[in-house]
């Protein structure tokens, strides 16, 4: 087969076990009926249930899964990183674990890779299967999002997405160890579309993010893509001064004209309270970039891994 294309996908499963197998024959299907070579990249983000044993066994039957497990539970977005950095197709497509991407959109996905579109990403219009907290919190957050960030962030999109190979090697040369994946597709720039899906619910299992993980995630998205909150914080702190100043003239006036007896104790905390709270805040704001600048300094690598197992079909170098 001289120069038939290569197709990698990138799958991260943290106690995924029930839904692999399913989602590894809806994915095969689809892959047997493109025209490309394509290689399956499992990654096991430390799993505590058989979701390793179970990769073992798709491995075992098809000679083209490639399984990577990390030394422990590094989270989704360090475990797509794993397995990007060893794409080495011309491609590479990522979809979630538990089927709520359909792999069945895949066709399309390279149809517009092959018009010359270098990252494909799916755009979600409907999200069964998930309350309307979350929903609505995702809404918010991808709208907050996107007028904070300079990087245009497209809504409603997750990582579900078609990368080329030079948006991959792009994507390879951002080593920040606090990785907003959404961030940082889209930082990469080159030609890029959407394709509208419905998102389905989860084939097994229950999602890996609570309400708290999504907050942290919300905090680590805005804080690595937008310096508005430190903005925010300066014209904060502008602001209250302005406000004190004008209130510091009335209050001089006053006691020059209606003379000063000893009173106002209840505003002389309301208004040290006040500045207290502004200032906490503040600091507060700018502690959360300074932890993520310590993170940053330590030059740890991003993730470890425990087991890699090429798949016995990855092509030979030629001879
Ligand atoms: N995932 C992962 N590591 C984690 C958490 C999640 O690799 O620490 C994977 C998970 O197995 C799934 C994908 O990330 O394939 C999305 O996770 P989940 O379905 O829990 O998120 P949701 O769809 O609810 O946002
Ligand atoms: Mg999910």
């Amino acid at each position: 087969m001289p120069n038939r294309q290569r197709l990698a996908v990138v799958v991260a499963a943290y106690n995924e076990q029930a839904a692999l197998p399913v989602l590894h024959r809806r994915l095969m299907d689809v892959l047997d009926r493109l025209d490309l070579d394509t290689q399956l990249i499992y990654v096991d983000d430390g799993s505590r249930d058989d979701t390793w044993d179970t990769l073992l066994g798709l491995a075992a039957a098809d000679a083209r899964v490639a399984l990577l497990r990390l030394s422990r539970n590094f989270g989704k977005e360090l475990a797509m990183t794993a397995g990007l950095d060893r794409v080495d197709a011309d491609a590479a497509i990522i979809i979630d674990a538990d089927g709520q991407d359909p792999p069945e959109l895949i066709p399309q996905f390279v149809a517009r890779w092959r018009e010359g579109y270098d990252v494909v990403y799916g755009t979600r219009t409907e999200r069964e299967g998930e309350g309307w907290l979350k929903r609505g919190s995702a809404h918010l957050f991808y709208r907050v999002i996107g007028r904070l960030s300079h990087t245009p962030i497209p809504r409603d999109t997750g990582d579900f997405r078609l990368m080329s190979r030079r948006a991959l090697d792009a994507l390879g040369q951002l080593r920040e160890r606090q990785r907003f994946m959404k961030g940082l597709f889209n930082w990469v720039g080159y030609r890029q579309c959407a394709i509208a899906y419905e998102r389905a619910p989860r084939l097994a299992g229950a999602s890996k993010f609570n309400y708290w993980r999504l907050w942290n995630f919300a905090l680590d998205g805005i804080t690595s893509f937008s310096t508005a909150p430190l903005r925010a914080a300066t014209y904060l702190g502008v602001a209250t001064a302005m406000l004190a100043f004008v209130y510091a003239c009335f209050v001089v006036v006053k006691a020059l004209f209606l003379g000063d007896p000893v009173q106002g104790w209840p505003t002389m905390m309301a208004v040290i309270l006040f500045l207290g709270g502004v200032q906490l805040i503040a600091l507060g704001v700018i502690g959360e970039y300074l932890g993520r600048l310590y993170d940053e300094s330590k030059q740890r690598p991003l993730y470890l891994v425990d087991a890699w197992q090429p798949g016995a079909a990855t092509p030979a170098p030629p001879p």
